[in-house]
């Protein structure tokens, strides 16, 4: 008799949670039936990589003296610069440079710590190949430029949802000239020099 009560009083209460869990869900959707959708149709459509974004990273080959600071910054040593002696000039001479952007955390401490700025993250982000040893970039891939949204015309590109007018949910028909919310970059660097100056 015991038995059978026990087990409809944990019938009864496991049927409470579910439909309490359900409830739960069904207040998640049923909050979203309010909002307008913000699908963006990629890949015609892309959103602008906010600023600082820290994409695929850009090397010039001419201003690298090889002192491999990059590599003793890195997390995982990861940076490969080949470089030899050249005895005519006392001076190293780098051969090859490489990144692998398989094994790499894009966590910047390469481009940061750079004594002659040759390293610098760009707003590239679509870096997906079939083969990943494809990822590991030599000095002429790295050398590349960086692909932009904004610079490609058969993509419309869209303001990233932080950087909409205050109030706006949806990137798509923003009129031109449209202020962000909060302020621009120019703006935060005016009033500090301002702030510099007094
Ligand atoms: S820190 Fe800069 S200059 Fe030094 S080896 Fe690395 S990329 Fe070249
Ligand atoms: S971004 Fe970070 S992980 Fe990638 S190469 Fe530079 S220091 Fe290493």
């Amino acid at each position: 008799m015991f038995k059978v009560l026990k087990q409809v009083q944990d019938y009864a209460k496991e049927s409470w949670q579910a439909a309490k869990y359900i409830g739960q869900g069904l207040s998640v959707t049923f909050d979203h039936m309010r909002r307008r959708p913000i699908t963006v149709q990629y890949p015609y459509e892309k959103l602008i990589p906010s600023e600082r974004f820290r994409g695929r990273i850009h090397f010039e080959f001419d201003k690298c003296i090889a002192c491999e600071v990059c590599v003793r910054v890195c997390p995982i040593n990861l940076p490969v610069v080949d470089w030899e002696f050249d005895k005519a000039v006392k001076k190293k001479k780098l051969n090859h440079y490489s990144i692998d952007f398989g094994v790499c955390i894009f966590c910047g401490n390469c481009v940061e710590y750079c004594p002659t700025n040759c390293l610098s993250m760009t707003e590239e982000y679509e870096l997906a190949t079939y083969d990943r040893h494809e990822l590991n970039y030599d000095n002429v891939a790295l050398g590349r430029l960086p692909y932009k949204v904004t610079q490609d015309p058969m993509v419309t590109p869209l303001r990233e949802f932080g950087y909409l007018p205050k109030g706006v949910v949806d990137p798509h028909d923003l009129p031109a000239g449209s202020k962000r919310a909060g302020k621009d970059p120019e703006e935060i660097l005016a009033a500090t020099k301002a702030e510099d100056s007094n």
